[in-house]
């Protein structure tokens, strides 16, 4: 071969990895873009959104050729889910809240609507028990605000928390925030309101609060896993899992569209599938979408117990949640467990120099790879750090990711995967 002909095919080969780069970002963009729109209510439980997302995820691992498990791509199963789908009002003295914004109602809130009078509530007039007897007392039939003194301290937090819940067995409840709101997904439902409002909008001498809140208690509700496989040559599995479900809305108004949690993870997963339905494994492949990950990871704890495939043989689970931003690189979550596995996917990027640094944290049950490590499945949880990102609120849309190390891990990734022993 001349020279000339070296220097030519260099160029065509460092092209086509940058038309590579650009396809797996540019469908890695519509991916999030499709997961995150108004159309897929938040992926949660407001206008079935969860059931729409699902039926993506099963339509992409078609087109791409992925063979289902069982007689199709789905896994069944049920949980109890409180959900907002009717219009929330809340007034503070006349002044109308806005849904998302200046507040949130406790995602385990029950229904209350009316004009009720307030009555203000500090941690002392609820520690001792004679106090929050006499408390008690006064806010029947009225409506409790609570002001909480600042602080970190992580057992006052509990025990504040655990104050508010069981008020909500009494009175609707205003609890003032300061820093950001941040909403969740909950299984139960309580018998009162606790409506989440930003500070300054609530203040010492509000008197009169407008309520408009109705929950609905979804009793079993329908959810799917969806499974598709690409077939290795040993006997052996890997599965790659993100949680496709998100908080849905919070009334018509408000909605969570989950960008980076975990419409991201989703992303990177999909495109994994799309690359490996091409580039045939050493071993079996499981794709995993996880429902009900924020209703408490019961997605996967229900996978965990139904064993679609035989547990023993899985040699690594890589979960993937919020993979949007990587300005500095990743986080490996249950590095110091998995540790062969860890050090194989830092000697992978350190030769191919795909992220800055990948990092390693202990073992964690914060996402879905929790249930299959307490059943002896080895797990990495990778996470992206740095860029910024929002956090369970109505801001994490899909506009707001800038995906900007999303081509290279999908690279790390790939190759990692190949090498799994
Ligand atoms: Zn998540």
């Amino acid at each position: 071969m001349k020279l000339g002909m070296i220097a030519g095919l260099v160029v065509w080969t460092i092209t086509l990895k940058a038309q590579d780069d650009a396809q797996v970002l540019a469908r890695g963009r519509a991916h999030v873009d499709a997961l995150t729109s108004p159309a897929f209510h938040g992926r949660g439980y407001v206008n079935n959104g969860q059931a729409i997302a699902a039926e993506y995820i099963a339509g992409e691992f078609k087109r791409m050729g992925l063979q289902p498990v069982k007689a199709d791509y789905f896994q069944p199963f049920a949980f109890n889910v409180n959900s907002f789908p009717d219009s929330i009002g809340v007034q503070v003295d006349g002044q109308f809240l806005r849904p998302g914004i200046d507040y949130l109602v406790h995602p385990a809130s029950g229904s209350a609507e009316g004009r009720f009078e307030l009555v203000h509530l500090t941690a002392a007039d609820l520690f001792s028990a004679e106090r929050k007897a006499m408390s008690l007392g006064v806010v029947a039939g009225k409506a409790a605000v609570l002001h909480w003194p600042a602080t970190k301290n992580t057992d006052s937090l509990a025990r504040f928390a655990q104050l508010e819940e069981e008020l909500m067995h009494y009175v609707p409840v205003v609890k003032v925030v300061r820093g950001k709101l941040t909403w969740s997904v909950a299984q139960d439902a309580r018998p009162y309101p606790l409506v989440e409002v930003m500070d300054g909008l609530v203040s010492d001498s509000s008197a009169v609060l407008d309520l408009q809140v109705r929950n609905r208690m979804l009793a079993r509700n329908p959810a799917r896993n969806v499974l598709g496989m690409v077939k290795g040559k040993s006997k052996s599995w890997v599965i790659i899992s993100a949680h496709y479900d998100h908080l849905g809305r919070m009334g018509p108004d408000a909605l969570f569209p989950g960008a980076n949690d975990n419409a991201s993870g989703v992303a990177m997963m999909l495109e994994l599938a799309q690359w490996f339905s091409t580039h045939p494994p050493k071993h079996n492949l499981l794709f995993v979408a996880f429902a009900g990950e924020e209703a408490g990871l019961v997605g996967s704890e229900w996978f965990a117990v139904d064993r679609p495939i035989d547990l023993s043989k899985v040699k690594l689970m890589l979960n993937l949640d919020i993979l949007g931003t990587g300005d500095d690189g990743i986080m490996a979550v249950n590095a110091t467990v998995a540790q062969e596995h860890y050090a194989r996917l830092v000697d992978v990027n350190f030769k191919g120099r795909f992220v800055n640094e990948v990092r390693a944290r202990g073992p964690a049950c914060n996402s879905d790879h929790c249930p299959l490590v307490k059943r002896g499945v080895p797990a990495l949880f990778l996470y992206t750090l740095g860029g910024a990102a929002h956090y369970h609120d109505v801001n994490d849309t899909g506009a707001s990711l800038t995906l900007k190390a999303f081509a290279p891990i999908h690279a790390l990734l790939r190759t990692f995967i190949a090498k799994v022993k």
